[in-house]
């Protein structure tokens, strides 16, 4: 089955990309962080945060209004339409099926061995420890 997902374009628009498991996942880079000169977008469009970079609190607050967006348009992804028995289907379609189910658990199961949930569980480690330091030296 061909796995696909919702992604937002260069020029933020909603486009279905497929998912080839057997590509190796590569990180995009990262959007420029220098804000380009000549925006043609207004502050508060989700286009300026997410094709020129900008990270100013208007247009934050306005790619996380987009990115929920995005999620509803996902959720209302037409069940035929949903790579079931995957963990995107569960994950990102909220799809609840059962092949569905089944891979998010395999996923899951998986999961604490993945370098991902390493890398997680090492910064909750030293965020706690940061925090042990604020307390002792508070109580002091
Ligand atoms: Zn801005
Ligand atoms: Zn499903």
């Amino acid at each position: 089955m061909n796995e696909w997902e919702w992604t937002v374009n260069e020029s933020g628009e909603l486009v279905k990309t497929p998912i080839d498991p057997n590509q190796p996942k590569v990180r995009k880079p990262n959007p420029p962080r220098r804000m380009r000169e000549n925006s043609k977008y207004e502050h508060g469009n989700h286009l300026r945060y997410y094709t020129d970079g900008c990270r100013c609190d208007d247009c934050r607050r306005a790619a996380t209004l987009y990115a929920k967006q995005v999620r509803h348009k996902r959720y209302q992804t037409p069940f035929s339409e949903i790579p079931h028995g995957t963990k995107n289907g569960y994950a990102n379609f909220g799809c609840r099926c059962e092949p569905c189910t089944k891979a998010m658990r395999a996923y899951a199961r998986q999961y604490p061995e993945s370098p991902e949930a390493k890398a997680k569980r090492n910064e909750r480690k030293k965020a706690k420890r940061a925090l042990e330091k604020a307390n002792r030296q508070t109580s002091v």
